[in-house]
């Protein structure tokens, strides 16, 4: 039934005669539907951001066959999902689910092992079960997407209520919240602004968290605890389950919101600023997730390759960035801080006058007027996030190279200078050893700062593709060895990351063991996610 139309054979789940997985796929189409189970045996076709592919990682950074499931299966309902996972632990077979895989960067649709049988939750399972207009909540399944939900908002007029989305909006809220991605408002840290989870376990069971445990309730998206532990945080960055419905907290709307933007010449002045920075950002002056971006970003997302300016070897000189800056109508800088200030204007006033001040101790900061902007300026992409509207420009900087992709490296840090600098130094050193153009952003939450380097590189060039693994690589050892370590990551390097959180002989990886085993003995929910491996794999090669 499977023909080899591809570079390789289609992939088969580990372990599972080819016959028995053949007669397995059949009965789960009997039980689904034959349109719902289909075999990843068709050529595999890279699409773009909005109609991406569920048979691979577009944005692979190894061989685009390394990472494919055996097939993709579409359950319709929470009943049909306990069926796919009683239907995996029957015959041992791998199951990934995600929600809709637009998590480019970090691996897509991809599962983490070869073969496993992807469960796409997000085609069928996508009703936007409630919305709330009184207590600004709502109710979730998982292929509701952040354009969907601002549509849905907007289309009740329901004009008091925000969302937040995150850089590109096509991603699903539940996907982006379980594994704790962020977005621009103040209702920017998602996994924190959920509330109650129903969770499909890798038994068969299913569960509702918090208040959703307790029949009649009225307060399941209310209240996040409920009684007794508080089991959500395990269903995050996680194997142990699969979440088929999850509420969230909506942003009121402020009464009003202005963005600002302004620029810093020198490399040198990421120290000074980030020290001005943290109280403003801790005592809520500067009241969204910020970011800081360096100017080469300024140039990439213009969406023009880089042999617009350079077709040297190695790493692009900054020289060439800072003239071409130059012509643009933000002017020549070296670093770019994106903010917005929300509320009547009055309320913005008080806020915008301090962070005027404090900003301009910055000698040469420039505070550029939006209304000289022309209206394709990236400065707008970030005015829409930042007021609760969905959009795609971020993604223009993939352009920057031929067949561009992109994997990320974000270590935490807190909110200072000195640890800005020493990472954006360990990004330096490791880009320009392996010939890559360093494209740095602070992202600066309540306490800390992700730095979120990209990496853009030529997927369909592997020396390229080797390059940039190997600088992640790099950098990611680097950075623990200074005590830093990384908020969310790529399939690939899932176990490395883990493997640096070791205090106290891997105390924190054999309690997720511990958890990986009394919930899935079978080891078929996402074996090697986040680096946690059931026990029939540990020990046998899997980790990369
Ligand atoms: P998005 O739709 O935002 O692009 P994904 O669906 O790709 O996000 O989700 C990101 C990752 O989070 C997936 O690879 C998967 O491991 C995990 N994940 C997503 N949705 C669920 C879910 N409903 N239950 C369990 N894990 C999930």
């Amino acid at each position: 039934k499977i023909q080899n139309t591809r570079k390789r054979a289609p992939a088969y789940p580990p372990g599972v005669d080819v016959t028995v997985f053949d007669q397995a796929v059949d009965e789960l189409r009997g039980q689904l539907g034959t349109d719902n189970v289909s075999l990843n045996d068709q050529p595999l076709i890279d699409g773009w951001y909005m109609e991406h592919p569920n048979t691979h990682d577009m944005m692979h950074v190894l061989d685009d066959e390394e990472l494919v499931p055996s097939a993709m299966v579409y359950p319709g309902s929470t009943e049909e999902v306990q069926h796919v996972v009683k239907w995996a632990n029957k015959y041992r077979i791998p199951i990934f689910p995600i929600s809709m895989g637009r998590n480019f960067g970090y691996g897509g649709a991809a599962p983490r092992v070869r073969g496993s049988v992807l469960v796409d939750l997000g085609r069928r399972m996508n009703k936007i079960l409630d919305i709330n207009p009184d207590d600004y909540t709502c109710l979730v399944e998982p292929g509701v997407s952040f354009f969907a939900l601002h549509d849905e908002i907007k289309r009740r007029g329901y004009d008091h209520l925000w969302i937040d989305p995150p850089d590109v909006g096509g991603g699903s809220v539940i996907g982006n919240a379980v594994d704790r991605g962020v977005g621009y408002t103040p209702y920017g840290d998602h996994w924190a602004l959920h509330s109650g989870l129903e969770v499909v376990l890798p038994t068969g069971e299913v569960i509702r968290t918090g208040m959703g445990a307790l029949p009649g309730n009225n307060t399941w998206q209310t209240f996040p605890y409920g009684f007794g532990p508080y089991s959500d945080g395990i269903f995050s960055q996680s194997n142990f389950g699969i979440v088929t419905k999850m509420g969230m907290a909506l942003m009121p709307n402020p009464g009003g919101f202005e963005s600002f933007v302004y620029t810093f010449p020198k490399e040198e002045d990421l120290t000074q600023l980030i020290e001005i920075i943290r109280p403003l950002r801790i005592s809520n002056i500067l009241e969204n997730v910020a970011q800081l971006r360096h100017v080469i970003q300024s140039i990439a997302v213009l969406g023009n390759p880089r042999s617009t300016y350079y077709t040297g070897d190695g790493a692009i000189p900054i020289e060439i960035i800072h003239e071409a800056v130059s012509e643009s109508p933000l002017g020549d800088h070296t670093w770019i801080y994106y903010g917005m200030s929300y509320g009547p204007p009055h309320i913005r006033k008080y806020k915008l006058d301090i962070v005027d001040a404090e900003f301009k101790k910055v000698p040469g900061a420039r505070r550029i007027d939006p209304a000289t902007l022309p209206p394709d300026e990236y400065f707008w992409t970030r005015d829409r996030v930042a007021s609760g509207t969905p959009d795609v420009q971020e993604l223009r900087w993939v352009q920057w190279v031929p067949n561009g992709a992109h994997i990320a490296f974000s270590p935490v840090s807190p909110i200072r200078g000195v640890d800005a600098t020493r990472l954006i130094e360990i990004a330096r050193r490791r880009h320009d050893e392996f010939g890559i153009d360093l494209l740095p952003a602070f992202i600066v939450g309540l306490r800390e700062m992700h730095l979120i380097v990209e990496i853009v590189f030529d997927r369909n060039d592997e020396a390229r593709r080797e390059a940039a693994l190997k600088c992640l690589r790099a950098m990611i050892d680097d950075a623990a060895a200074c005590g830093y370590g990384e908020y969310r990551t790529h399939l690939v390097l899932m176990d490395q990351i883990a493997g640096t959180y070791n205090w106290n002989d891997g105390a924190l990886m054999k309690f997720n063991e511990k958890l990986k085993d009394a919930l899935d003995p079978n080891g078929i929910l996402a074996p090697g996610r986040c680096g946690i491996w059931p026990k029939r794999y540990r020990g046998r090669g899997w980790e990369m």
